[in-house]
C-alpha cells in the first residue's frame, strides 16, 4: 500500500495551493489515475480531489460554447447544445469506454488520459515514459494496437482518447488556470505532444496549472461533422483507427473540411495535408479517397501494425462519405 493524502478542494484557489509540486495530482473521475495507481505506475503523495468546483456547466457563449472540465462525458454527449451544433463530439463521447465510466469520466481528465500501452502499465517492462531513458519494449515488442503517426526511436504508444480526436476537428480551445492566478489559452492542436526524445511530457500543461474549460468555437462546419472508430469488438474497446470530420458543404463541394484520426497516432492527429486536398473539390470518393492517402504520408509501422495505415484511410473515407 503506498500512502497518500487526500484534499478535497472547495474551489479553484485551493486546489491549485493543494495541487503544486511534482508528487501532487488532481483527480476527478479517477478512471484512469485509479488504474495506475493499483499498478504502481502512478504514485502521486497527494490526490487533490476537483470534483466540489463549480466547473459542471455547459453554456453558450457569443462565439460557441464553453465546457466546465468538470462536465462528465456521458452529460455532454447528450446536452443538445453538442448533439445539434457539433455531432461529431457527441458520436466520440458515446463510442468510449462504457456507460459506467462515461459517468464518471470528466472532459477534463478525458484530456490528460494516459497511453493504454501495456508495457507502460506493466512496471516489469522498460517504458521510456514511465521511466526516461529505460528503452522501450513495445518498439521490437507487440505492437498491434500501436502508432504509426508521430512516432520516435523512444515511444511508439497510441494517444487513447475519442474525445481529443472530436475536439481537434472542431479547433476546441483548453483554458487553463495557474497557481499565481493567470490564465491561459492552448488550441487544442497544441495540447498534447508528440513524444521525441521525451515520451514522459505527454502535454503543454505546466505543473501548476489547472484546466477550467474547453471552448468550442462556431464555425461552419461543426454541424455536419461524424465521429467513425473501428475497434476488435463493438463496444468497450479502444480505435484501432476513427476518423473525425467536419465539412463545410456547399452544392457538392467541398468549402472548408477539418481531420482528425485516433487510434493511430501518438497523439490526437490533425490531418492538414489531407484537409488541402479537399479544399473546393467535389465531395466525391475519389477526392476522400485523394485525402486519405495524404492522412497517412509519412506514417511509420513496426512489425505489427502496418495494418492501420490501410485501415485509417478506408475509415476516414467511410466518415467522408458519411458525413457529406
Ligand atoms: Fe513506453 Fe511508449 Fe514504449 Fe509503450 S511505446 S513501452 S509507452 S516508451
Amino acid at each position: 500500500m503506498h500512502p497518500f493524502a487526500f484534499i478535497t478542494a472547495a474551489d479553484e484557489v485551493e486546489a491549485l495551493r493543494a495541487g503544486r509540486g511534482p508528487s501532487a495530482q488532481y483527480i476527478a473521475g479517477g478512471t484512469t489515475l485509479i488504474d495506475l495507481m493499483r499498478l504502481g505506475v502512478a504514485a502521486p503523495l497527494t490526490l487533490v480531489d476537483v470534483t466540489a468546483l463549480p466547473l459542471g456547466r455547459v453554456e453558450p457563449t457569443e462565439h460557441g460554447v464553453r465546457i466546465g472540465a468538470m462536465v462528465r462525458n456521458s452529460d455532454l454527449a447528450r446536452h443538445p447544445l453538442i448533439r445539434q451544433g457539433f455531432p461529431v463530439l457527441a458520436e466520440a463521447l458515446l463510442s468510449g469506454a462504457s456507460p459506467q465510466l462515461r459517468n464518471m469520466a470528466t472532459v477534463g481528465g478525458n484530456l490528460m488520459q494516459r497511453t493504454r500501452c501495456s508495457y507502460f502499465r506493466d512496471i516489469a517492462s522498460a517504458c521510456n515514459k514511465r521511466a526516461p531513458g529505460a528503452g522501450c519494449s513495445a518498439i521490437n515488442g507487440y505492437s498491434r494496437l500501436h502508432a504509426v503517426l508521430g512516432t520516435s526511436d523512444h515511444c511508439i504508444a497510441t494517444h487513447p482518447s475519442d474525445m481529443c480526436v472530436a475536439l481537434v476537428a472542431l479547433d476546441a480551445v483548453v483554458r487553463t488556470r495557474a497557481a499565481d492566478g493567470s490564465t491561459r489559452t492552448i488550441p487544442i492542436v497544441d495540447f498534447h505532444t508528440v513524444p521525441g526524445d521525451h515520451p514522459n511530457v505527454e502535454c503543454a500543461l505546466a505543473p501548476d496549472e489547472l484546466i477550467t474549460h474547453v471552448d468550442l468555437p462556431a464555425s461552419p462546419y461543426a454541424a455536419r461533422s461524424h465521429y467513425l472508430k473501428v475497434r476488435d469488438r463493438a463496444s468497450y474497446a479502444f480505435a484501432l483507427a476513427s476518423a473525425a470530420v467536419a465539412l463545410d458543404l456547399r452544392a457538392g463541394i467541398v468549402r472548408d473540411a477539418r481531420i482528425a484520426l485516433g487510434g493511430v497516432g501518438t497523439k490526437p492527429w490533425r490531418c492538414h495535408e489531407a484537409e488541402q486536398e479537399l479544399s473546393a473539390m467535389p465531395a466525391t470518393r475519389e477526392t476522400f479517397e485523394r485525402a486519405a492517402a495524404a492522412a497517412v504520408r509519412g506514417a511509420r509501422a513496426t512489425k505489427d501494425n502496418a495494418f492501420k495505415i490501410g485501415l485509417a484511410q478506408r475509415t476516414l473515407v467511410r466518415a467522408l462519405l458519411e458525413a457529406s
